[in-house]
């Protein structure tokens, strides 16, 4: 059985975690980071050496890995051979080239087989860049979260972390597979304007609003 999937995207420190967080732990559904898969191949790619442009290392890297994905207490563990991967995903060099490896569509293809697969595993809220567009795109929740170039700068900034995010915009929303875009049914939030638990209660009251059952007809 496919369980309902809440799709929350939109652009780097944009705040999507922080709601998407949110709203699983009020709905007590499985939380879905997606771009910390996308950071873990990046990691493993950097570790191997490899061009992070080239499809047939990608290719290579995807034949030989033993990558888990594992629901532990609602979220996932990303491991390879058992190894936790989560220590990994934020450095700076991942920050740098997780915009170039995950444009690779043999990773894409490989990623979304997975995301959809946890749809089987229970209701999920999953967050990402392509989630209401391509993984999910069925789903009739779907939420994208943005701010203003100058507040997710600030917000990276007071988190400590060194990331051009003006590069990984670009990239990422000029790739040619599943760019990071709006999907037309996709309700717009501004992360600027609200803070993270007022979108996150907004969020939680529409899905309980439109999974309420209907009135029984006698
Ligand atoms: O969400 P986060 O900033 O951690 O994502 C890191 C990167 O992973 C993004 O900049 C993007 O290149 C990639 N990504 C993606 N598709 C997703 C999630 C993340 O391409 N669904």
């Amino acid at each position: 059985m496919l369980h309902p999937v809440i799709c929350i995207d939109g652009p780097a420190a944009s705040g999507k975690s922080t709601v998407a967080r949110l709203v699983a732990q009020d709905l007590g559904y499985i939380y879905v980071d997606t771009g910390a898969m996308y950071r873990a191949f990046t990691f493993l790619t950097l570790e191997a050496g490899h061009d992070p442009t080239s499809r047939p290392r990608m290719k290579q890297l995807l034949e030989k890995v033993d990558f888990q994905a594992e629901i532990q207490k609602k979220e996932i563990t990303l491991r390879e051979a058992n190894r936790d991967l989560a220590p990994h995903t934020r450095l700076p060099e991942v920050n740098a080239a997780v915009s170039i490896v995950s444009a690779l569509p043999e990773l894409r293809e490989y990623l979304v087989n997975l995301q959809r697969k946890l749809r089987l595993s229970g209701p999920l809220v999953m967050e990402g860049r392509d989630i209401g567009t391509v993984v999910c795109s069925d789903s009739p929740f779907k939420y994208f979260i943005d701010a203003c170039p100058t507040v997710r700068a600030e917000r990276r900034r007071q988190q400590g972390e060194k990331d051009n995010l003006a590069t990984r915009d670009r990239l990422d929303s000029s790739r040619a597979s599943a760019p990071l875009l709006r999907a037309a049914d996709a309700t717009l939030l501004d992360s600027g304007k609200n803070d993270a638990r007022a979108l996150a209660d907004r969020i939680v009251s529409e899905v309980r609003a439109r999974q309420k059952p209907g009135p029984t007809v006698p």
